[in-house]
């Protein structure tokens, strides 16, 4: 997490008004929520949105199962939250499979991998997240075991070293990362599918909430739902915690039932920014905006100037920022829109000339 200075924050930047929904909008899950699955889909036709990649994967289910053989590997990509452990697990489901679950900080030596990769039985799907963080000698592993089904071990140490390969039952591999430049290519070349998964629209992440409502035995109306949509960066995860928070205040302040008019209330108590955007998306804009007139600016600016890296930049705030419109790429480098200022409460101006 970015830690503003003093120096970097001045005095009438909107930024000091509120950290508006910062912990709410960050797109990880967080604290307890890491095992909360009660609400996850379990079917294909449960999983609400991505309406391509869904067609995608039925027609790779709806094939293997005819061959009667296991899926071929493949790879989830895009920010956190979007239901890229979600969907593995449905496909697991879907092909009636076991569905084994780790991330690659837990597989940190050859053991670990080994240990999954032994226990696998025909057809069982492996998720790994996080896979761009493996060790390279676990990966190492994976690659003829991915591609030939077969474990290489080395026994014995130095010139008495032998490698001796043990057969592996044909298993499918499934990773995740939000970070798919950061693969290896030998690694990204060994999955039969690369899907990217996409933010959700506000009417498809309305039905989210909608559907988790119900569950939680919670009464809203569509309004309420689409106000919480409305707020949720395009991410489900972000949208049912909000409907968790925004349940809580209906319970307490209301009658228990979310209408639009509950939603906003207790979505502005909690200081959640009406289009979802969360402090560090506002510290970036506002900073491109005081600091640069509005840019263009490049990558690595951005990232001086926040404190995130580039790559977090990149892929978890910039996509955000670029789907609803505050943000633009052009070749000599990001631009704010007149949409971003208006919401910043620029309305009318234009942002101060270059070099302010
Ligand atoms: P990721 O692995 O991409 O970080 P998860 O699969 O853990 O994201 O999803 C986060 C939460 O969002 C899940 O607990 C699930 O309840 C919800 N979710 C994700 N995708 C969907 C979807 N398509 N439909 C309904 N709920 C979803």
């Amino acid at each position: 997490m970015a830690i503003i200075s003093s120096r970097e924050r001045s005095p009438e930047s909107p930024l000091d008004a509120s950290e508006a929904g910062r912990g709410l909008l960050q797109p990880q899950a967080q604290a307890g929520e890491a095992q909360e699955d009660s609400l996850r889909p379990r079917t294909l036709a449960e999983y609400i949105g991505q309406t391509e990649l869904k067609e995608v994967l039925s027609i790779a289910i709806a094939a293997a199962r005819a061959r009667g053989e296991p899926l071929d590997h493949l790879l989830f990509y895009g920010p956190p939250g979007l239901g890229k452990t979600t969907v593995a697990a449905v496909l697991a489901a879907e092909m009636g499979s076991r569905f084994y679950m780790t991330t690659a900080p837990a597989l940190e030596s050859p053991r670990d991998i080994a240990g999954y990769l032994v226990r696998l039985k025909r057809g069982d799907v492996l998720f790994i997240d996080e896979i761009h963080r493996l060790p390279k000698v676990t990966e190492e592993l994976l690659y003829p075991a991915m591609e030939d089904f077969r474990l290489d071990i080395t026994i014995g140490k130095g010139r008495s070293a032998r490698i001796t390969s043990i057969p592996l039952e044909r298993f499918t591999l499934i990773g995740a990362t939000t970070r798919i430049g950061a693969l290896t290519s030998p690694l990204r070349d060994r999955f039969g599918q690369v899907q990217r998964l996409r933010f959700y629209e506000p009417h498809e992440l309305a039905e989210i909430v909608l559907r988790s409502a119900r569950l939680l035995n919670t009464s809203i109306d569509r309004e309420g739902a689409e106000e919480i949509a409305r707020r949720s960066r395009g991410t489900p995860r972000i949208a049912n915690r909000l409907l968790k928070r925004v349940r809580d205040y209906a319970q307490v302040r209301g009658n228990g039932h979310i209408s639009r008019e509950v939603a906003i209330a207790a979505l502005e108590l909690f200081q959640v920014d009406p289009m979802g955007l969360d402090w560090t998306d506002r510290k970036l804009l506002t900073l491109l905006v005081e600091q640069f007139g509005g840019g263009p600016v490049g990558l690595e600016t951005m990232a001086a100037i926040t404190g995130e890296d580039p790559q977090t930049i990149e892929e978890v705030y910039e996509p955000y920022l670029m789907q609803i419109g505050y943000l633009q790429r052009t070749p000599r480098g990001r631009v704010v829109t007149p949409a971003a200022l208006r919401h910043l409460g620029y309305a009318g101006q234009s942002p101060p000339p270059l070099g302010n």
